[in-house]
């Protein structure tokens, strides 16, 4: 087995990879299983999902919390030891992922969850609530106005009804007057009528005395 001067075994690349994204590890993060995976990738598979390892299952939340307050997330010596093999493969792989992958504020920061920002679910509940409000007043002032054209329609009906009462009894009036004339017409021929018949009677009883 190849040593360097200080009589150190000297690392193969192979023993340095992360397994899953297959690069060099970069700030590795050692579980208590023996498993251990670049800073990169431990936030990815495993803050962010399950807290398991993700090689054989183990649950490691306890020690993950526990390393994170302690800020002993990252196995230092074993970063200093990969450096130190692979200059070059690390430089290469930190610039290469400067943008995207290496999360330098991670260290300390305990991932938390969060299903919503500080106040985004009352802020909704806020804006739902307004929804529902302008429905229900919008709908308040529609019912308002249907109630105001049903009055005016029956007003209006009511107002039609005695107009035509009005004519009705105008024309019964009219009615009623034609026929009172006539029958005073009639009653007035007839005496007439009898006055004459009367006369003639006189006359007639007269000549023959
Ligand atoms: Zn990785
Ligand atoms: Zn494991």
């Amino acid at each position: 087995m190849a040593s360097d001067s200080k009589g150190l075994r000297k690392l193969r690349f192979s023993e340095c990879t992360c397994p899953v994204c297959l690069c060099i590890l970069i700030k590795p993060v050692t579980f208590p299983c023996g498993h251990e995976l670049c800073i990169t990738c431990f936030n990815q598979h495993v803050m962010k999902a399950s807290l398991l390892c993700p090689l054989c299952r183990v649950r490691i939340s306890v020690w993950v919390r526990r390393a994170t307050r302690q800020n002993q997330l990252v196995n230092e010596k074993r970063w200093e030891e990969i450096q130190n093999a692979f200059p070059e493969k690390v430089k290469n792989r930190l610039e290469e992922k400067e943008e995207d992958e290496i999360d330098d504020d991670f260290e300390g920061d305990y991932y938390v969850p969060q299903i919503a920002e500080p106040g985004e679910v009352r802020k909704e509940f806020e804006e739902q609530k307004g929804l529902v409000d302008k429905d229900w007043l919008s709908r308040q002032r529609e019912e308002e106005e249907a109630s105001r054209r049903l009055i005016a329609e029956l007003m209006d009906e009511e107002a039609k009804r005695e107009e035509q009462e009005r004519k009705d009894a105008e024309l019964a009036a009219a009615l009623n007057k034609q026929i009172n004339e006539v029958c005073v017409y009639w009653l007035s021929s007839l005496n007439v009528c009898l006055c004459y018949l009367y006369t003639v009677h006189l006359a007639t009883k007269t000549n023959c005395n």
